[in-house]
């Protein structure tokens, strides 16, 4: 997909924030049709939390409850989803196996800036990566800490693909993710999801810095009604977002 010359590369754009998910706003207004138009690398969810997406290459594929991957419609719409026109700035090969920890040491001292985001695309081998997915729910909503104590998990052992997402400094927690939010997409486009950890073994490790960032709010009456800085803010995204 051509990045429009009016969008700057390794701009974010998202939709809504990840406090607005974890208080159970799981319809947005943004169809996919349009997000796609902010970027052609990301990740996210559906309405009514039906299953993790990636894009990848302009393509937006859904994680349901399997861990398996299908494809979507441009009319289908998102509560929270992130996307840039991704141009990678770092590029190094990765020649040795390294687990999750290692891999996110290696991606901040590419960026060397802990206060900016970052984009990370890594292709390649994994040893392993689990991937969670969400599955749809149905009004009246429950909170997300509810839904993800009942996620599905998956592993899989010795399987290529693209493990792609961002890294959000600390201070836009509750607006984004803080750390690292990755999803797995593997090579044959059919399996994977939200990662929670994983283990690379060799591949392409691409890495850019991201200064600018837009941010689309809903104007949907869940969300003027969600409470937005709820005490343990920083705990819940930990528990629903974390590895
Ligand atoms: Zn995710």
């Amino acid at each position: 997909m051509t990045r429009p010359s009016s969008v700057k590369p390794n701009r974010l754009f998202q939709t809504s924030t990840m406090a607005a998910l974890l208080d159970a706003v799981y319809d947005g207004e943004m169809t996919l049709e349009e997000l796609v138009k902010h970027g052609d690398f990301g990740l996210g969810t559906f309405d009514a939390l039906d299953g993790e997406m990636i894009v990848a290459e302009g393509e937006v594929r859904q994680f349901r409850s399997q861990g398996i991957a299908s494809g979507t419609t441009g009319d289908m719409k998102t509560p929270f989803a992130c996307v840039t026109y991704f141009e990678p700035e770092e590029i190094v090969t990765i020649d040795k196996p390294m687990n999750k920890e290692e891999f996110e040491g290696l991606v901040n001292k590419l960026i060397d800036n802990p206060n900016l985001f970052g984009a990370v695309r890594f292709t390649g081998e994994l040893e392993a990566v689990d991937t969670r997915t969400v599955f749809c729910q149905h009004k009246p909503y429950p909170g997300m800490l509810e839904v993800v104590a009942k996620q599905p998990t998956f592993t899989m052992s010795n399987v290529s693909g693209v493990m792609l997402g961002f890294r959000t400094p600390p201070y836009m927690q509750g607006i984004n993710v803080a750390g690292y939010h990755l999803h797995f997409l593997s090579d044959d486009r059919k399996h994977g999801g939200h990662v929670t950890d994983y283990r690379v073994k060799a591949g392409k490790l691409e890495v850019a810095r991201m200064s600018d960032l837009e941010i689309a709010l809903p104007r949907t009456k869940e969300f003027a009604e969600a409470d937005l800085l709820p005490v343990g803010l920083h705990e819940a995204i930990q528990t629903a977002e974390g590895g």
